[in-house]
């Protein structure tokens, strides 16, 4: 049997989530995925399900030891080697927060009395819900924003709309000032961390965010419990470190052992606005008491009935007190091991994060019960004796929500042994619909779609904001996201985040898990069984050209001084790339993945990307401004003067030389 009709085979089960595996095919390359696909159940889902999200688990805290201790034990029952990998990061816990209106006299109202009704303390949890008895739980807590400042301050209020660099920069334009004040900004846009840089940099000292009903509330649809959107109390939490790395805040490029020599917190940018996360509810009170000009842009009005203004006006005063202590915390990654026949120190890795904010149900354990699946896939076949010819790793992360620190921390002690990595497959959220979506490094994009049975130009790329972070752009190490989306409705980070949420939105049926357990195992199984390499040098050169294409053509769109340099140093690139194409092809048709595993580390600068050091990937870098997004060849992109614009065409065109090394061996 050819590699292709094993491809085939492979798809079959893949796009097929409950069909049972083609019993026909008895060839050796497919015994593997056929015992593999034998394996997973939607009942099975639903038991880790039940299991993993059975109480609250943030990081750091008791629910968290004991959601560690219920992966060891659980993947020791599989037969697996279980390593427990501890770290000790800087975190944060709430100590007390409270929102209030402290003054308010309405020009519409001015004879009303100071002791308006309006006055008042605002609720900063979500209410509790009979339809789901979990949202009662006694370890949820009151909605916080992790590594917020901490202090008490009144001050007045401005709308920020989404508080992205360019909505500050519109304020600034409409000579709105926010120096003093208190922003008041909606979730959406970028990562919640940046609307905290962007309004401590504008000025502010406070910032309050909530999700707008016309983002994720009832301009959707009917809200929690009786439909799936954000009710008027619901509140997104969620980490507000925006540093020029992933990991411990303390220790970056090292990994956070115990003994670490660490950097002293004041050392470290961590954010001095007091930043405190409301509903809607508790938004709108403040906001339908603001007496400014109304927002002039349409894109900044929300789903309110009220008119959004720019400023609250001088009599219109809030009051936030948060507390907050930061503190040095063990937390752990849960590393099961399968090994495999080869034991060459050939490994692929797939990974989920077990931490949450509340019960995590949707974030992070849609993605946590695959890899459970994918695990018990693995040490099922094994127990028949059928092994992959690499080990395979499944990972359960700690802390990746309060920085992607868990994984970061692993990856930052293993550099040697990813040298061995073929793969790292993400899993976060994984599974939270119908739609399969998968992004993947350019170099695995084909052995991606041919495994799925997907058109590879329905593989996406690969951005930022979740486990892979560390494999992909410090260490090099060709990265998936495998996640299927499409229900609608959100509880994204809110004490709401239950499995009764989960199977109202996404369904009782597990079709969305099954479908993504399948897709893992075929990438997993294709990643290690085949004879060809999953990993295409012809493909890494391909997109690094592509990428200098676009950058030449948006350069040359809006010709300045700075975008001639760069289209300038796009096109040299692209000149030192151009000549590789041939040699890739020719190393794709005869390497194998042992040599392949090189391709994407030769385009690691070891001394970092401009002003971003921990950033080692030439190729890609997690996007300065959104954090969710990602930026391809970051030392042009990035660049801000014609010097910096140089030497990222250097470190390119070097890198282009190290790979030609690898393609002539
Ligand atoms: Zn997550």
């Amino acid at each position: 049997m050819t590699a292709r009709r094993a491809l085939v085979a492979l798809a079959l089960t893949c796009v097929a989530p409950l069909a049972v595996a083609d019993t026909t095919l008895a060839i050796a390359d497919t015994t593997l995925i056929q015992s593999l696909q034998a394996t997973p159940t939607p009942a099975r889902l639903r038991e880790w399900h039940d299991l993993l999200a059975s109480e609250p688990h943030i990081a750091g805290t008791d629910g968290d030891a004991r959601q560690i201790r219920r992966l060891e034990f659980a993947f020791k029952q599989m037969g697996l080697l279980v390593e427990t990998h501890d770290f000790y990061a800087l975190l944060a816990r709430p100590i007390s927060a409270r929102v209030e209106i402290v003054e308010e006299v309405n020009s519409n109202h001015p004879t009303e009395p100071a002791q308006s009704p309006r006055r008042g303390i605002l609720p900063i949890i979500e209410k509790n819900l009979a339809e789901d008895p979990a949202s009662a739980h006694p370890d949820l807590t009151w909605g916080w924003n992790a590594y917020s400042g901490s202090g008490d301050l009144t001050a007045e209020v401005v709308y920020a709309n989404y508080a992205t660099r360019e909505d500050f920069a519109r304020l600034k334009e409409l000579n709105v000032d926010v120096t003093g004040k208190i922003v008041i900004a909606r979730y959406g846009g970028n990562f919640r961390g940046y609307k905290a840089k962007f309004a401590q940099e504008a000025g502010a000292i406070g910032l309050l965010m909530y999700i707008d009903p016309a983002d994720s509330g009832f301009t959707k649809g009917d809200v929690y419990p009786s439909g799936t959107w954000a009710n008027d109390t619901c509140i997104q939490r969620g980490s507000v470190l925006a540093l020029g790395y992933p990991g411990d805040p303390l220790t970056p490029g090292i990994e956070a052992t115990k003994d670490a020599v660490r950097l002293e917190e004041s050392a470290v940018a961590l954010p001095k606005i007091v930043v405190q996360p409301i509903g809607y509810g508790a938004a709108g009170k403040i906001l339908s008491l603001m007496t400014g000009t109304e927002v002039p842009d349409v894109a900044w009005r929300g789903g309110l009935a009220l008119p959004y203004r720019l400023e609250g006006g001088a009599a219109l005063k809030v009051r936030l007190t948060v507390e907050q202590k930061r503190e040095i915390r063990r937390s752990a990654n849960v590393i099961a091991r399968l090994k495999g026949s080869a034991n060459d120190g050939s490994l692929v890795i797939v990974g989920c994060h077990h931490d949450a904010w509340g019960f995590g149900a949707a974030d992070p354990l849609a993605g946590t019960i695959v890899l459970m699946e994918t695990a018990r896939a693995f040490a099922e076949s094994a127990a028949k004796g059928i092994l992959p010819k690499c080990d395979v790793l499944f990972c359960a992360w700690g802390a990746e929500e309060f920085g992607i620190i868990g994984s970061t921390e692993w990856v930052e002690g293993h550099e040697d042994e990813l040298k061995g990595a073929t793969a790292y497959v993400n899993l976060d959220m994984a599974s939270m619909g119908p739609n399969l979506g998968i992004g993947a490094s350019p170099s695995l994009q084909g052995m991606v779609a041919a495994a799925c049975a997907i058109d590879a130009s329905k593989i996406g790329s690969i951005g930022g904001g979740s486990d892979h972070v560390g494999f992909l752009f410090h260490c090099g190490v060709p990265s998936v996201t495998i996640a299927a989306g499409g229900a609608p409705g959100t509880s994204y980070h809110s004490n709401y985040d239950t499995t009764a949420w989960y199977r109202k939105t996404v369904g009782e049926d597990y079709a969305s898990a099954m479908l993504v357990t399948r897709a893992t195992l075929a990438v997993l199984a294709r990643c290690c069984e085949s004879d060809d390499s999953p990993i295409s040098a012809a493909a890494t050169v391909a997109a690094v050209r592509k990428e200098c294409a676009s950058l030449q053509a948006a350069s040359a769109k809006h010709p300045s001084p700075l975008n001639d340099a760069r289209a300038l140093a796009a096109g040299q690139v692209e000149g030192c790339f151009a000549a590789l194409e041939r040699a890739a092809a020719e190393f794709d048709a005869k390497a194998g993945t042992a040599q392949g595993r090189a391709i994407d580390r030769a385009l690691l600068d070891p001394a970092g990307i401009g002003g971003r050091p921990w950033f080692r990937s030439l190729a890609l870098a997690s996007d300065r401004d959104s954090g969710y997004r990602a930026t391809a060849l970051p030392g042009l992109t990035d660049a801000t003067d014609a010097a910096a614009i140089e030497q990222g065409q250097q470190a390119l065109c070097a890198s282009a030389d190290r790979l030609a090394l690898i393609l002539k061996q």
